[in-house]
């Protein structure tokens, strides 16, 4: 007959690592396969060697929960591309196998574009597909960091 006292009882023996038939002897009236049928459907099968008792064991690391990033190299940009007559790349000259980023005033006369030739599956160069992703980046490293 398990009462609430005894199972208390039954349980804190075996946290001490009596063995069941022990804990059988100690607890009285039961068997010891009583004991270890009590165990089981209490769920305290799986302790710790009785050796190991006073050392819990340290809960296990977390798993990374996040992908450890390479550093971002540094974004190199070139000097934007020059057409034969020594002017920059404008919306009047340019094609789809240029480098689309802008630079300087849309509204001034000097403003241009990169020109150079564009990544795989960009409108932009190298370095400015790049800078152009940066921001978003930047974010998620804030909020990996919160
Ligand atoms: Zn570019």
């Amino acid at each position: 007959m398990w009462t609430d006292e005894r199972v208390d009882q039954l349980k804190s023996l075996w946290t001490e690592g009596l063995s069941a038939s022990q804990i059988a002897r100690a607890l009285g009236g039961v068997t010891r396969n009583a004991v270890i049928g009590k165990v089981h459907r209490l769920g305290l099968a799986g302790r710790a060697a009785p050796s190991r008792i006073d050392r819990p064991r340290l809960p296990s690391a977390p798993r990374l929960s996040y992908r450890i990033r390479e550093p971002e190299p540094p974004v190199v940009e070139e000097e934007p591309v020059k057409l034969d007559d020594g002017s920059f790349v404008d919306v009047l000259t340019i094609n789809d196998r240029m480098c689309r980023w802008p630079i300087g005033d849309p509204s001034a006369d000097e403003f241009h574009f990169c020109g150079r030739n564009p990544k795989q599956g960009s409108p932009y160069c190298e370095a400015h597909a790049r800078k152009a992703y940066q921001p978003q980046q930047v974010r998620d490293r804030r909020r990996m960091a919160s």
